[in-house]
């Protein structure tokens, strides 16, 4: 390598680790004690334990979705384990999971890990205080209220409920456009049967989350 590079690569070195010092610090006790109140409420609304986790990984290996997520699910239990609650609560992963079982099916510990991350997304929707996860709980929103009025899907009304909740009434129109002149997009709801069944299951589980 030249020596000029070696300067270069040096620098930017120096440049990420004086980044990296700069990174807020974190109180310990402070994050234990909020951290025990959580993992209490956690463990009494999921019944699991993610104190249980002893880092085998093997959650993250069978992870189809891990491609979407900006910590891993071994990770997140970590993490919960140290007391990152905001961290956790504020993280694409309990957005992007898909509740698909698989990591549940390989711990060792037994412990349900997609229980954890759906018990994760309840909290955090509940609580909304999310950053990051602030257009997914809009896009929750929107998806769950299409569902619940037309007993599935309405694109368009999705894309529209989307459009105003993140105030940006043109976002997508450029694929949305085209889809709706091909025929892709319907610009009525499709109607199905038995829509109060639907409605029915919506109601039920409103009644056993209180
Ligand atoms: S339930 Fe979620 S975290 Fe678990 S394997 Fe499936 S997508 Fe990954
Ligand atoms: S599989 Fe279970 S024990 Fe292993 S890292 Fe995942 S949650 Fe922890």
């Amino acid at each position: 390598m030249k020596e000029s590079n070696v300067s270069k690569v040096l620098h930017k070195n120096n440049a990420f680790l004086e980044k990296k010092r700069e990174m807020k610090e974190i109180n310990v006790t402070q994050a234990l004690a909020k951290n025990n109140a959580f993992l209490e409420e956690l463990r009494e609304k999921s019944g699991q334990d993610p104190g249980q986790c002893f880092q085998c990984m093997k959650c993250t290996g069978g992870c189809p979705f891990q491609f979407t997520m900006d910590y891993p699910p071994n990770q997140i239990m970590r993490m919960l384990q140290n007391g990152l609650i905001d961290e956790v609560l504020d993280s694409y992963t309990i957005w992007t999971c898909a509740t698909c079982a698989t990591c549940s099916a390989r711990c060792p510990r037994g412990i349900d890990v997609a229980k954890v991350m759906d018990t994760l997304r309840v909290i955090a929707y509940q609580k909304g205080t999310t950053v990051k996860g602030r257009n997914m709980h809009i896009f929750h929103t929107a998806f769950m209220s299409s569902v619940k009025s037309h007993g599935r899907l309405y694109e368009i009304g999705l894309a529209l409920g989307i459009n105003i909740g993140t105030r940006k009434l043109i976002q997508d129109t450029d694929l949305g456009l085209p889809m709706l002149l091909k025929g892709k997009l319907s610009f009525l709801p499709h109607k199905i049967k038995d829509k109060g069944e639907i409605r029915k299951l919506y109601d039920y589980a409103r009644k056993i989350g209180e």
